[in-house]
C-alpha cells in the first residue's frame, strides 16, 4: 500500500500467472511496437452520483487481462474515451525514468474536459505509472532506443443508452515493450495527402487525445497505404490548405536560414509532448522557432527552391522521424530516397540521449518511475 499526496492508495494483486523469463527475454529480444504487454495493469475507478460530483476509488494493481463490461456500456456506443502516451527508459545505473509525464498529465485533464469525462489528479497519474513500473520493470527492453511504452486511458463504463456524460469511469494503465516504431534502420517516410477526409475540424476534438480521432484516421490512413505510404497529413482547406499534422505525429519544416517551422496551435492540432520539446530544444541551439501557419504552397515552394532543406514529423512512439517525401494527388514533393537530414538527426539524438539518460537533461524534462 501506497499513500500518494491525493490520500489514493494502490493495492496490490499479482498475476499468479507471470510470463516465464524465457517468454519474457524472448519478447525484450525483438519487441517490435505494441504487441506485447506485461503482466499487470494499473486500474482507478470512478463514479459520480446524479448531481454529477463523483470520486477516484479503488485504485489498484491487477493481472493482466480481459475487462468486465457490460454491454450497453457507453464508450462502446458513444465513444467517450482518452488516453495518454509516455515511455518509461531504464537507464545504465538500473533505474528507470520517463519524460514529461506531468505534460501527459495535464494533456490527459485537458481532453477529459472535452470529452466530458472526470479529472484524475495528477499526482494519481504519476502514481499509477509508478506503481505498474515497479512490478514490471523487468519488462524494459535495454537495446538501443528501446523503452517501455505505457498507455493510460480513460472510459466510460456505465450501462446506459442516453446521451449524457457516463457516470461511471475507469481509469487504466497498460505497458508495452517497444522498439523501433517503424521498424529497422531510420530510414525517411513516404506521407500521403490527404484531400479526401480531415482529422479535425474547428470546435470539435482535434486537440484532444480521444480514441475517436484514431478511428476517424483510418480510412485516409487505408488510402495512404493504396499510394504506399504510412502515413496521412491532413491540411485544414477551409485556412487556405494550411499544414495541420499527421494522424499522430506533429510536423517540423527546417529552412536553410536556419528558421524552425511548425505549424502554430490553432484548435485543431494536437498538442505534442514532443513537439513542445522540440520548440525548445530548437531555441537552445539558436534556431528561429516559428510557431505559424505554413501551407501546402509553401511547402511545395519551399522544397522546390532549396529554402525548405529538410521536413520530419514527431511523437512519443516514433521521436522524430525525417519525412522523405509527400506523395499528393497532382505530384509529390521531396524524394523517397532522400538522406535523413542533419539538423533533423541532431535533433533526434540529443532528444533520445535526454531520455536514455546519456545526454544532459538542462530542463529537468525526467521524472524518476522506479
Ligand atoms: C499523441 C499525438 C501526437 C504526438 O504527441 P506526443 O505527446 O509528442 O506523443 C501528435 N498528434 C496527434 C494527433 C496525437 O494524438
Amino acid at each position: 500500500m501506497t499513500e500518494t499526496a491525493t490520500g489514493l492508495e494502490f493495492s496490490r494483486q499479482l498475476s499468479s500467472n507471470r510470463k516465464t523469463e524465457e517468454q519474457r527475454a524472448e519478447v525484450l529480444a525483438d519487441p517490435g511496437f505494441g504487441n506485447h504487454f506485461t503482466d499487470h495493469t494499473a486500474v482507478v475507478d470512478y463514479t459520480a452520483g446524479p448531481d454529477g460530483h463523483g470520486s477516484w476509488h479503488d485504485a489498484r494493481i491487477e493481472p493482466y487481462g480481459p475487462i468486465p463490461l457490460d454491454p450497453a456500456a457507453s464508450v462502446l456506443h458513444y465513444g467517450q474515451e482518452i488516453f495518454e502516451g509516455m515511455k518509461a527508459y531504464k537507464h545504465d545505473d538500473g533505474s528507470v525514468w520517463t519524460f514529461r509525464a506531468e505534460s501527459n498529465a495535464t494533456r490527459m485533464n485537458r481532453s477529459a474536459r472535452r470529452l466530458a469525462l472526470p479529472q484524475l489528479p495528477e499526482e494519481t497519474f504519476l502514481e499509477s505509472l509508478r506503481q505498474l513500473v515497479e512490478v514490471d520493470k523487468d519488462w524494459i527492453p535495454t537495446g538501443e532506443g528501446d523503452s517501455l511504452y505505457l498507455r493510460p486511458y480513460m472510459f466510460a463504463t456505465e450501462a446506459f443508452l442516453g446521451v449524457r456524460p457516463s457516470r461511471e469511469v475507469s481509469y487504466r494503465v497498460i505497458a508495452s515493450p517497444a522498439g523501433n516504431y517503424f521498424g529497422g534502420e531510420l530510414k525517411p517516410v513516404s506521407i500521403w495527402l490527404s484531400r479526401n477526409y480531415a482529422r479535425a475540424g474547428r470546435g470539435g476534438t482535434g486537440n484532444a487525445k480521444c480514441g475517436g480521432n484514431y478511428a476517424a484516421s483510418l480510412a485516409p490512413q487505408m488510402e495512404a497505404e493504396e499510394h504506399g505510404c504510412k502515413q496521412v497529413l491532413f491540411l485544414d482547406p477551409f485556412n487556405d490548405d494550411a499544414v495541420e499534422e499527421l494522424g499522430g505525429m506533429n510536423v517540423f519544416f527546417v529552412f536553410k536560414d536556419g528558421r524552425l517551422v511548425t505549424p502554430a496551435l490553432s484548435g485543431t492540432i494536437l498538442e505534442g509532448v514532443t513537439r513542445s520539446s522540440v520548440i525548445q530544444l530548437g531555441k537552445d541551439r539558436g534556431l528561429d522557432v516559428q510557431e505559424r501557419k505554413i501551407t501546402i504552397d509553401e511547402w511545395e515552394d519551399g522544397v522546390k527552391s532549396g529554402e525548405i532543406t529538410e521536413v520530419f514529423a514527431c511523437g512519443t512512439a516514433a521521436v522524430i522521424t525525417p519525412i522523405g517525401e509527400l506523395k499528393t494527388e497532382n505530384g509529390d514533393i521531396g524524394s523517397p530516397d532522400a538522406k535523413p537530414g542533419e539538423v533533423t538527426m541532431s535533433l533526434r539524438e540529443q532528444l533520445l540521449g535526454i531520455q536514455t539518460g546519456k545526454a544532459e537533461d538542462p530542463h529537468g524534462w525526467l521524472t524518476r518511475l522506479a
